[in-house]
Formats: structure tokens, C-alpha cells, sequence
């Protein structure tokens, strides 16, 4: 098996046994990040928000962080696209330029790629859900609807999400209604062009810079120091465990050191 597979498999395990296994689409970490490095510009849309906990999750941000640190390691320009609830939580990570509107965004460059990582897309009834079932719509910005623009303007787009109802998983409508509780009412009808599914969003993000490693020789993951440290700052900016709703640095109700386990695997696959 390819490093590029055994990464694929990796970060699609399974933890919170949430039936995604269904919906993996091979090959599509190796194309996502082949894309990637033909990219001028690339926009990371992330930010998931719970309106019972009033603040955003601790999957997502830290993942978009990784990945735009990678890219600009290779010389590609990046920006971030959030709505206002999930703000806090980039300004924690430094993440910037930061946008939280998309026409404001293209006053000022025009992307060649779009990425979504942990981001809710309208399901088929124009609404936004979450994995509960219950609608955040009035908390949540219309942040997919570039992804539906991007094909007639030329944009290539890519998806990470570890639940059905993340921008990407249009893709995969019918698997996502057949195998994940709920699907029928909270599917993300947006599909992207590279759809990578992983147990955990953030370890898709780690999936995709050691895929952007592997293919440009180029060392690109965070430090288990950086990982860990991207999760902290944004729960000391008030975000919560998306499963738990509790302020604490856990992510998808698994600990902080299954995340790090990941990225260490990772990168030894990458290193050979
Ligand atoms: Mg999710
Ligand atoms: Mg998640």
C-alpha cells in the first residue's frame, strides 16, 4: 500500500463510531493535495458553531491552520473565510488575512481553490444542520455558497468532514442519507471536486499536509508542540468540544493525545 493510501486509511478511523467508513472516497487525499500544489491562491472556509454552548468547536480551526500554514510553506498565497460567531477562534490562532465575507474577500484577490474543513453546507432543504439534527440556520453564514459558484468561475474545491453534513459531502448525498443516523434531513447537498472523509476533521487537515509532504519532499506538518497548541488557544478563546459542549482541549469527545497519536503517525509514514 502507498504512503498516500495508508494515510487515507489512517485518518479515517473510526473512533466515535460514527459509520463514515461508507463514504471514504480513495484516492482522493493524493488528488486533493495534487491539486493543491498547482494552486495560486487557496481559501480555507472553517468554523463550526453551537448555538447551545454558544461558541464555536474545537475541530476545525486548528486543522485550517495547519493546512494554511503548509501552503504557505510552498510559496501559496491563503486566506480564511468564517462567519462572525467562529471569529474568536481564528484571531486566537493568528490566522489571517481573515474574512468573514465572501464578496468583501474577492474585492481584494481572486482564489484559484477553495478548501472547506469542518464547515456545515445546506442540506436538501436549504437548512443548515447539525449532527443532532437540530437547525443552526440562524447561526450560520451562507459560507458554502462560493463552493457552488466555484465550478462556472474555475475554481478547484475540497472538502474535509468526519459527519455527512460538512461542505464536500454533496459529493457522497446518497451514502450520507444510507449510512450516517439522520442523513436524510442533514446531508450537505455542496459537493467538492476532492472529498476527504476522516473520523475527526482536524486529522484530515494533518491527513492532507502529510500528503502535501509526501508529494513535495518537503517536511510540512506542526510539531506535536504547535498541534497541541493550536487546540488550547482556541478553547482559552472559548471554544468547546463539538460532542461534549465543555470549554476543555479535547476534540470530537476523544483526548488531545488520540489527535496527536495521529499526527505522529503521520509524519513517521512521511518521513519512511
Ligand atoms: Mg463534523
Ligand atoms: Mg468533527
Amino acid at each position: 500500500m502507498s504512503v498516500m493510501q495508508t494515510i487515507e486509511q489512517l485518518i479515517a478511523e473510526d473512533r466515535g463510531n460514527r459509520g463514515i467508513a461508507a463514504l471514504v472516497q480513495p484516492g482522493h487525499l493524493q488528488g486533493a493535495a495534487q491539486a493543491l500544489t498547482g494552486a495560486a491562491g487557496v481559501v480555507i472556509v472553517s468554523g463550526f458553531y453551537i448555538p447551545r454552548a454558544g461558541a464555536g468547536e474545537t475541530d476545525g480551526p486548528p486543522g485550517a491552520k495547519a493546512i494554511g500554514d503548509a501552503l504557505r510553506l510552498l510559496g501559496i498565497e491563503v486566506a480564511y473565510l468564517t462567519d462572525a460567531p467562529n471569529l474568536p477562534l481564528f484571531q486566537a490562532l493568528e490566522a489571517e488575512p481573515l474574512y468573514t465575507d465572501w464578496e468583501a474577500l474577492q474585492a481584494e484577490w481572486r482564489p484559484t481553490h477553495l478548501l472547506a474543513i469542518e464547515r456545515v453546507g445546506r442540506a436538501r432543504d436549504g437548512r443548515y444542520y447539525n449532527m443532532r439534527g437540530e437547525d443552526i440556520s440562524a447561526h450560520t453564514g451562507p459560507l458554502d455558497a462560493p463552493f457552488l459558484e466555484a465550478p462556472s468561475r474555475g475554481m478547484t474545491t475540497i472538502g474535509i468532514g468526519d459527519g455527512g453534513n460538512e461542505i464536500g459531502m454533496g459529493r457522497v448525498l446518497a451514502l450520507v442519507e444510507a449510512h450516517v443516523p439522520q442523513g436524510a434531513l442533514i446531508a450537505c447537498t455542496v459537493p467538492t471536486d476532492h472529498l476527504i472523509v476522516c473520523g475527526v476533521s482536524n486529522w484530515g487537515a494533518y491527513g492532507l499536509v502529510g500528503a502535501l509532504s509526501s508529494l513535495t519532499e518537503r517536511e510540512l506538518l506542526p510539531s506535536a508542540q504547535e498541534a497541541r497548541d493550536a487546540v488550547e488557544r482556541i478553547v482559552a478563546a472559548g471554544a468547546v468540544d463539538g460532542q461534549t459542549h465543555r470549554c476543555e482541549a479535547t476534540v470530537d469527545q476523544l483526548p488531545l493525545s488520540d489527535s496527536l497519536d495521529i499526527l505522529e503517525r503521520i509524519r513517521a509514514l512521511v518521513a519512511g
